[in-house]
């Protein structure tokens, strides 16, 4: 095994409805045909993959050093939430991914660090001046949350989105008070 240190995080740049109802195995066999018979690598750049629902799809294998961060691939795994399109970095966590992503994403880097010990997590963003993942990660990663939540929020819509935020981030306190984590 390759020594692992960092762990960077990517988003697809593909809309919230991108091939929706389709299997995260067909998302990952198109976005490994952008990266091989598009731009001509040997295999997908991404190392894991991490579906709109949660649903979590090995790329490369971790053995591989990935392509997906200029200068940095060496030591990093590359992990890609699905989503994201038109993001800016200064986005919030959930104004492009799902809460199943966020918990997600959490056990995968929980799951990493268990492996190869600690990990630096970074996001694309801090390495090129890209939105990608569309929010920070050194914000999400100390909040654990998004902290932009709008104050006033303008429909009800979103207003359910936050709630729905709330109640994941009260379960995600519980289940790790009571170790079920
Ligand atoms: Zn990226």
């Amino acid at each position: 095994m390759r020594k692992i240190t960092e762990i960077v995080i990517h988003a697809s740049a593909t809309r919230p409805d991108w091939m929706t109802e389709r299997p995260i195995t067909d998302k990952l066999a198109e976005i490994r045909r952008w990266h091989t018979t598009d731009r001509g690598w040997s295999d997908i750049g991404y190392h894991l993959l991490i579906d709109r629902d949660g649903t979590v799809a090995a790329g490369r294998p971790l053995e591989r050093t990935g392509a997906h961060v200029r200068g940095r691939n060496t030591g990093t795994i590359g992990i890609c939430l699905i989503g994201g399109h038109g993001s800016a970095k200064t986005d919030a966590f959930h104004d492009n991914f799902t809460i199943r992503q966020h918990a997600a994403l959490k056990a995968q880097i929980a799951a990493l660090q268990a492996r190869f010990g600690t990990l630096r997590v970074t996001g694309h963003n801090q390495y090129a001046a890209k939105a990608c993942p569309g929010f920070s990660v050194p914000q999400w990663l100390a909040t654990g949350r998004d902290t932009r939540a709008p104050e006033t929020p303008k429909d009800s819509s979103t207003e359910a989105a936050r709630l729905r935020w709330r109640l994941a981030e009260i379960r995600d306190t519980a289940a790790s008070a009571l170790g079920g984590a």
